[in-house]
């Protein structure tokens, strides 16, 4: 029989109610003809709250108790989801990542997915058993629990597509699709039916919560159809797919954005050859997740050095700039650091074949009055740190400035 994977987020599985309602969906597939793998997350806050416990009880945490603990909000919504197909007559089991096995690496709080093993769901829907299975959470070659970073069941959900060699991997969540920008920030973005993975990847790594960027990764390189869809509207949804299927063109598909960034600026360092690799690799070292950088030009053989990074790697990115401060490695005058940035970036394939894209982007926010403290380019996308209290501004009149509210 073809096999589907569905995958429910949190607020698709918030309370006793919204489970039911996502095992209808299920029901409707299963009658369809399916065997279906059902990938479900914790209620949606759950693992938030989780988290927070674990914080609470130790500020430098073991990573694997960490896992442990924040892994159980999907046992919870696997067994209850389960118990609620049965009582539907659809007969379910619950599978923990260790049961499946699904194997990671040791990497805890971020593990990578190395094997899926599927024998064991597949004899299972030999005999008629559907699976549900928690998603974010895998086990480690050392036997322990591990998971898959934050949003992480997007990417169980297509890891099991891939496995299962399944029809679809549809992602059930609060939306009815993709948007050419995150619709809780403007009223005007627009549900995009197909995007290409390579500008979801793109919008998903620059902040669109929508879906793990990982998954997006996964589902290019196995050619899994992935598709977006509510859980609580039957519309259509978007499909994740090749370019070459998208019949729509625009130069921008869509606008991303991430709140919480932070910028750094090691002031007068040596303008020397090796500066950068004696900042940036102990930095890298210390788990700090470097993402825009520029560097001044000098005067007197001195340079100031910026960069971005995640507002929570702060406290790390400082002690380890005072670290090579202290050693020797790096003579720097001052760090001066900025914690009210944010980053708004325009995705689009069409920017490979049109010029003057970036200069549309800037003017639109000079005529706003937003100023731009750090730019990075890349083929098919460019990307801007502003004062955070700009964000919303900078998004709006981006997407008016692009027409993308507008059905081409
Ligand atoms: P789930 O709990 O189902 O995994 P998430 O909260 O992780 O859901 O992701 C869905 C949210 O992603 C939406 O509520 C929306 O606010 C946000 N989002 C950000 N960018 C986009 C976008 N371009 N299109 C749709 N949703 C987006
Ligand atoms: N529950 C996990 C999280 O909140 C995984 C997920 O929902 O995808 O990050
Ligand atoms: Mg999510």
């Amino acid at each position: 029989m073809p096999r589907l994977v569905m995958k429910f987020g949190g607020t698709s599985v918030a309370d006793l109610e919204r489970i039911e309602n996502a095992a209808r969906r299920v029901k409707a597939e299963v009658e369809r003809g399916y065997d279906v793998a059902v990938i479900v997350s914790a209620m949606s806050g759950k693992t938030n709250e989780l988290v927070g416990w674990v914080r609470e009880t130790s500020m430098l945490y073991d990573a694997r108790e960490y896992d442990a603990v924040v892994s159980s909000g999907e046992n919870v919504t696997a067994g209850l989801m389960a118990l609620t197909l049965q009582n539907m007559g659809v007969p379910a089991r619950s599978w923990q990542g260790w049961q499946v096995p699904l194997r990671t690496n040791s990497t805890h709080g971020a593990a990578r997915i190395e094997s899926i093993e599927t024998s064991n769901l597949i004899q299972k829907f030999g005999e008629g058993l559907h699976a549900v299975i928690a998603g974010f959470q895998g086990i480690s070659p050392e036997g322990r629990i591990t998971t898959l970073g934050r949003g992480g069941s997007d990417t169980s959900a297509v890891a099991f597509a891939a496995a299962l060699e399944a029809e679809r991997c549809d992602i059930y969540t609060d939306v009815d699709g993709v948007y050419t920008t995150d619709p809780r920030i403007t009223k005007k973005a627009r549900k995009l039916h197909r995007i290409s993975y390579e500008e979801m990847l793109e919008l998903a790594s620059l902040g669109a919560k929508v879906l793990q960027t990982r998954s997006v990764e996964l589902a290019m390189r196995n050619k899994v159809r992935l598709q977006v869809r509510s859980s609580f509207e039957d519309s259509e949804g978007t499909l994740v797919c090749d370019e070459e299927e998208i019949v729509e063109r625009r130069v921008v598909s869509g606008i991303a954005h991430s709140r919480d960034e932070a910028k750094v600026t090691v002031v007068s360092v040596a303008d020397r050859p090796g500066i950068a690799a004696a900042i940036f690799g102990p930095l890298a070292e210390a788990g700090v997740n470097v993402d825009m950088i520029v560097q001044n030009t000098g005067a007197d053989n001195r340079t100031d050095m910026t960069f971005s990074c995640p507002t929570e790697e702060i406290p790390r990115a400082k002690a380890a700039l005072e670290e090579i401060k202290s050693s020797g490695d790096v003579n720097y005058r001052d760090i001066v650091i900025d914690e009210d940035v944010a980053k708004v970036s325009i995705v689009g394939v069409g920017m490979r074949s049109q010029a003057g894209v970036a200069h549309r982007m800037f003017e639109a926010l000079a005529k706003d009055g937003v100023n731009i403290k750090v730019i990075t380019t890349s083929e098919i996308k460019v990307s801007v740190l502003i004062d955070r209290k700009y964000l919303e501004l900078a998004v709006q009149a981006l997407h008016d400035a692009f027409e993308l509210d507008r059905v081409s």
